[in-house]
């Protein structure tokens, strides 16, 4: 007999898969959902291995198959391992990563007969009525024989004949409530040509955009959908129905298949001549590609750096064709905010119908249908953002991953995984290449390429002559403006270069990094920024003691008079939003049109695409705007790009704000002179000579990188160590204290009692966001080699939140 080791769909199951043996007749793989027992309770389980012999010595039994195909392939049941033990979240949750959407649903109990033989005679008048009606349909839910024979007399009388072996019972999940998606679409209702001749008359009567519409479909002499009519024409549906209303046109409704892609428009690409520098660059993962096709070497993992615009995505495409040559598949990461539908274009057109698309914005069918589509193998490319990595995608044999230091790549929930990460793992164990793509790499991304375990690849310049060259970047030093006496928040620079670009109807960005708002104090002559001295993270002002933290460490000290460096009492807390900065923008340059694009704004679905829409349309001079403009952005008559204080950035209390400052501004940058029109960036900042601010003015990624890489070295930080954060969540605040404070006893206890020499607990400290949605929250940091496999030998009562290699502000 054999047994299995089945992660169980339940809360109680913690981080442990069970053992059950496997029942006699039933042939169980690896990857596969089956019911288990579990307590008095029958639940989902997946298989994650198969063994001789059980891990404990009274085993249940496996008590039916879910469904016969399994739905994780042997490296995804590693994977959902590893993910457990890394980021030590509940199994289950790991493995619930993988499943097809819609997965835990209802369990639908059927009851059908056996062949047993019986005595007519010996059952009761309603056993046989129950037991007739499930032999008459072979099988019966149980909830329509409740419906017949009342809820507790039905349950009672199927417990009867099951206990007599005259029925059984099985389980299977509701179905996915799909709905099958419909489309208007519209037709001729009469020849083309007489269309084209009442079309005339129409014209004649002043009707155009009918006349038009009529044009189109005679044109087109096929089925329409009625939304690209629309867009076509730039019509509304009345137009539409004036034609049905004349007997010339006919609506109708007709059923599609989901498809995330639209490939109406969509005209195959076909791969370009690369320059010398994409060359040697494709060369080498195509080497890679053939040398694990033919098992002579392990995958490698590249990292792609090149500015936006030099080419990467061609090489991303060629390397992907490249793999489909050697009968492999690929998975493509993008970041939530470029799964724009120009990104997913340039995927389907080079891979015609054979692109699947995956966010968390499609509808539960379009997911399933996707899922269940992508686990056939029906594609050659999975496009998505960071959950994508976890697509059933076959033959796995390159990962890609486009902007690999954005952090939208870490989730925040548990299991608290990297895309990068999980992709790393998730290649190793597939044998599939890793490709990593930036224009401004993460600082550990870097770092590894620099020690060899990632090979590094550089595109150096753009590749189209037009944008061959980077904008010229100034930096304003905002001490100088207030001793020459300009107290707006515009630097005198700035408001000239505005006024000259919107006078010469030319477009301005102007950029505002809100989050960390006015949470420090920095002095406005000499530009000094109180910091932690142990930790020298930026110290954040807490609003209830009016004092000044260290977040990290707990250091606490009052807001002093005077400026600690300069004596100057011009010290206070800087930081607008980008609604004051609507307001003055509108105040000191009344003849420009404003538009305003943060997260307020952009809360439906299709804002953003509005809202860039607009502005490309030209009916804005100025777009004003958080971090989510810095991407993706492809504007030609923008000109100028200003960033309003790039100190809000860099003062945010994370030892990662001169990576995320150097990250921002780059980016930002990148977003001027991207037409024929050239472009001007500026900087105001108070921290004028900060290695970040003068390493992104300069286009020079290896500039910041060294200094970069030497602070995290002294300091102790990430790569040269790795985080956790434990965050305890209680209304109360000084119980939340005392219990974090408990928590860093118990640690340092276990510490020390191990003699583990490499492990440090920073904190208890209140976490920067302290509270949240009504409940406080203080932290602890755990510092050393490896605080995953520390912490995964710790008893982590409720109420704490795990967060390995945490990211940002916690
Ligand atoms: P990135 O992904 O680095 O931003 P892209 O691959 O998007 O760069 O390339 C930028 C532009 O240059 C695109 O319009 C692309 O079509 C074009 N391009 C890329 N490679 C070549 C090439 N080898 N020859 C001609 N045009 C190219
Ligand atoms: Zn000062
Ligand atoms: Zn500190």
């Amino acid at each position: 007999m054999g047994y299995a080791e089945v992660s169980v769909n339940s809360p109680v199951a913690q981080h442990r898969a069970f053992s059950y043996a496997i029942p006699s007749g039933l042939s169980i793989d690896v990857g596969q959902a089956v019911w288990v027992p579990f307590g008095d309770k029958l639940l989902q389980g997946v298989v994650l291995e198969l063994t001789r012999y059980p891990a404990v010595e009274e085993t249940r039994e496996i008590a039916g198959i879910i469904e016969p195909r399994p739905i994780l392939s042997p490296s995804r049941a590693l994977l959902a391992r590893w993910l457990s033990e890394h980021y030590l979240s509940p199994l289950f949750d790991a493995v619930a990563l993988m499943l097809p959407p819609g997965f835990e649903r209802r369990v639908v109990t059927f009851i059908c007969s056996t062949s047993r033989e019986y005595d007519v005679s010996s059952l009761t008048q309603e056993q046989r009525y129950a037991l007739e009606l499930v032999q008459g349909q072979g099988k019966v839910s149980l909830g329509q024989l409740e419906k017949v024979l009342g809820k507790k007399r039905a349950q009672a009388i199927i417990s009867q004949l099951v206990g007599r072996g005259l029925a059984a019972r099985s389980y299977e999940l509701e179905p996915v409530k799909v709905r099958p998606k419909v489309v208007l679409c519209l037709s001729l209702a009469v020849k083309a040509g007489e269309a084209q001749q009442e079309a005339a008359k129409l014209r004649k009567r002043g009707a155009s955009k009918q006349a038009a519409l009529l044009d189109f479909l005679a044109q087109q002499s096929r089925t329409v959908p009625l939304a690209e009519a629309r867009q076509k024409i730039n019509c509304d549906k009345a137009v539409a129905d004036a034609l049905v209303n004349k007997g010339l046109v006919t609506i109708e409704q007709i059923e599609v298949r989901r498809e995330p892609i639209s490939y109406e428009g969509i005209t195959p690409s076909y791969p370009l001549t690369l320059t010398a520098a994409q060359e040697s660059a494709f060369k080498s993962i195509q080497s890679s590609l053939l040398q694990v096709a033919k098992g002579y070497t392990l995958p490698a993992v590249f990292l792609l750096h090149g500015v936006t615009g030099s080419g990467k995505t061609e090489v991303y495409l060629q390397a992907l064709a490249e793999a489909v040559k050697l009968g492999k598949r690929g998975i493509v990461l993008v970041p939530e905010i470029a799964l724009t539908p120009q990104t997913i274009e340039r995927f389907a057109s080079r891979f015609p119908h054979k692109v699947a698309v995956l966010h968390s914005k499609l509808s539960l069918g379009e997911q399933f249908d996707e899922w269940q589509r992508i686990r056939n193998g029906e594609f050659d490319v999975v496009i998505g953002s960071r959950s994508a990595i976890f697509a059933p995608q076959p033959d796995l044999g390159l990962i890609v991953i486009d902007e690999e230091h954005e952090w939208t790549y870490k989730q925040q929930d548990t299991p608290c995984y990297h895309a990068r990460d999980v992709a790393i793992k998730l290649a190793e164990l597939t044998g599939a290449v890793v490709v990593l793509g930036s224009a401004t790499p993460d600082v550990e991304t870097f770092y590894h390429a620099q020690q060899g375990d990632y090979h590094l690849l550089c595109l150096p310049e753009r590749v189209t002559p037009g944008e061959g060259f980077l904008p010229r970047v100034e930096v304003v030093d905002l001490r100088d403006e207030l001793k020459a006496g300009n107290r707006s928040i515009f630097s005198r620079s700035l408001s000239e270069a505005i006024a000259k670009a919107v006078t010469n109807r030319q477009q301005v960005i102007l950029f505002l990094n809100r989050r960390g708002g006015a949470t420090f104090v920095q002095c406005r002559n000499c530009g000094f920024v109180l910091r932690c001295r142990r930790c020298e993270v930026t110290l954040t002002h807490h609003l209830a003691e009016d004092v000044l933290v260290c977040h990290r460490c707990n250091y606490k000290m009052p807001i002093p008079q005077v400026c600690p460096r300069c004596l100057s009492r011009r010290i206070k807390f800087l930081g607008i939003g980008t609604q004051k900065l609507e307001q003055e923008a509108g105040y000191t340059f009344p003849q420009a049109k404003l538009l305003r694009w943060d997260r307020d704004v952009t809360k439906r679905r299709h804002s953003h695409q509005e809202i860039l829409g607009k502005f490309r349309a030209h009916e804005a001079d100025i777009l004003i705007g958080t971090q989510m403009i810095a991407k993706g952005l492809d504007l030609p008559l923008v000109t100028l790009v200003g960033v309003v204080s790039a100190d809000t950035a860099l003062n945010l209390p994370d030892f990662r704000a001169g990576e995320r400052t150097f990250q921002l501004v780059s980016q930002v940058a990148g977003r001027a002179g991207r037409g024929i029109l050239g472009g001007q960036v500026i900087i105001q900042t108070y921290s004028p000579e900060h290695y970040a601010i003068q390493a992104a003015a300069k286009h020079d990624y290896v500039l910041f990188y060294d200094r970069e890489i030497a602070y995290r070295r002294r300091l102790r930080n990430p790569p040269f160590t790795r985080l956790a954060s434990l965050v305890y969540i209680h209304t109360n605040d000084a119980l939340c204290q005392r219990e974090a404070e408990r928590m860093k006893r118990q640690l340092v206890e276990e510490i020390d009692s191990k003699g583990i020499a490499d492990i440090s607990v920073i904190g208890p400290a209140p976490a920067f966001i302290h509270r949240l949605r009504g409940r406080f929250r203080w932290q602890l940091i755990l510092r050393g080699a490896e605080p995953s496999a520390f912490l995964s030998q710790i008893p982590i009562p409720r109420g704490w939140a795990v967060d390995i290699d945490p990211l940002g502000l916690v």
